[in-house]
């Protein structure tokens, strides 16, 4: 546990702002922390569809939780930016180009799915033909302490999507919570940087019977998701089914709140808005995140596209698990379970998938018996 505090405070001399989790307005959310005393020690949290609960656990583990509401997205990609700003000057206006602050972030309690959604958000800012240069400066440098879970959300569904629950990639430092006295941490290197830091903070060799039981812990995480995906020939499955009745019948539950796309850790979409002052010389361009459950998501002159929820649903949940493995080659879910947790009236996306494939599997109907017995 010590060890843990003194790595925290490490990262925080080396001028690091730490983010992690914390619990905020009953639920667990990521938001700058000062160092251990901050973390959800005791809590726990109990989800389903459409309900999200905080619970006491009997110990004291620091990330005995699965994921909450907020992903990374919103540290990275962030939901308001100003892009930029102009000044009428005299005859002339004079634009002033937003500079993206140089702010060195350190991930605390990352979890492996939202390692995975981290990536699939870099290859749309970082890696198409044109690099955010906000979210690349956000993005540089950030150390990442990745946590592997020690249980599983009510709703998560990381293996079926094998984005988890172990977190194999792109960490600096991965944790393993030890709940057995002593409190401690399995703490696996992922990085030189990873290396350097904990050289500079007390730790022992592992002992295997500790290994042992960090592999217990993520096994057991895996056996208990909450949902699962039946993954096979997902895109061809939702490319014939575009007129499927099951459409007609989420539209008629989805209030079209946008909740799905802005807890997701993928969702990418945003909008611009300039405003400006009453006097008129000054005004300012915003970004704001934007979903393609607006109506206005899918203007363009003379009315909205997709102008039925019925449309706007099937947008998305095609573009997640079909149309993005074409567009990036990879899918758009990494079974995080948040679309379901914080969705008002439950919707299911596996449920809704499950639904459409079970149809198929149906046996037909069986042939109208046409022969004629004697009465
Ligand atoms: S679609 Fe849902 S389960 Fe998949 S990554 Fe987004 S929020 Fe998580
Ligand atoms: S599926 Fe749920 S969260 Fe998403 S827009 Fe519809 S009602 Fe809102």
């Amino acid at each position: 546990m010590s060890g843990l505090a003194d790595l925290l405070k490490a990262l925080a001399a080396d001028g690091s702002q730490l983010v992690g989790p914390t619990v905020r307005e009953g639920a667990i959310v990521h938001a700058e922390i000062s160092g251990i005393e901050d973390l959800p020690a005791g809590w726990t949290e109990v989800q389903e569809a459409g309900t999200y609960r905080l619970r006491r656990r009997e110990d004291q583990a620091l990330f005995g939780y699965s994921v909450g509401p907020q992903s990374w997205k919103q540290v990275f990609f962030v939901p308001r930016l100003r892009l930029w700003q102009a000044r009428r000057d005299g005859a002339g206006v004079t634009f002033e180009t937003e500079q993206s602050p140089p702010r060195r972030l350190a991930l605390i309690g990352v979890r492996s799915c939202d390692l995975h959604a981290i990536a699939v958000q870099d290859r749309t800012f970082l890696q198409g033909a044109f690099v955010d240069p906000d979210y690349a400066a956000r993005r540089a440098a950030a150390f990442v302490l990745a946590v592997n879970c020690g249980q599983a959300g009510g709703t998560c569904f990381c293996v079926s999507m094998a984005t988890g629950p172990r977190v194999t990639q792109w960490f600096d430092l991965a944790l393993t919570e030890l709940l057995d006295e002593p409190h401690r941490f399995l703490v696996e290197v992922g990085s030189e940087r990873g290396a350097t830091l904990l050289a500079r903070v007390a730790s022992a060799p592992a002992a295997a019977a500790d290994r042992e039981a960090a592999d217990r812990i993520v096994a057991h995480t895996a056996q208990s998701m909450g949902r699962t995906l039946d993954t096979g020939g997902i895109k061809e499955l939702l490319y014939r089914n575009l007129e499927h009745p099951r459409w007609d019948d989420v539209a008629a539950r989805c209030l079209a709140c946008a909740n799905c796309t802005m807890v997701c850790p993928t969702c990418f979409c945003s909008t611009v808005e300039d405003v400006t002052d009453l006097t008129g010389e000054h005004a300012e361009r915003w970004r704001r995140w934007d979903s393609c459950f607006t109506l206005e998501h899918s203007y363009i002159h003379g009315g909205s596209v997709r102008a039925t929820t019925k449309s706007r649903y099937r947008q998305w949940l095609t573009h997640k698990l079909a149309t993005w493995i074409d567009q990036f080659g990879t899918s758009g879910c990494v079974g995080c379970g948040r679309c379901i947790t914080w969705c008002p009236v439950g919707i299911d996306l596996t449920e809704e998938v499950g639904a459409i494939r079970a149809s198929h599997a149906a046996p037909p109907p069986a042939a109208e018996d046409t022969t004629h017995g004697d009465a």
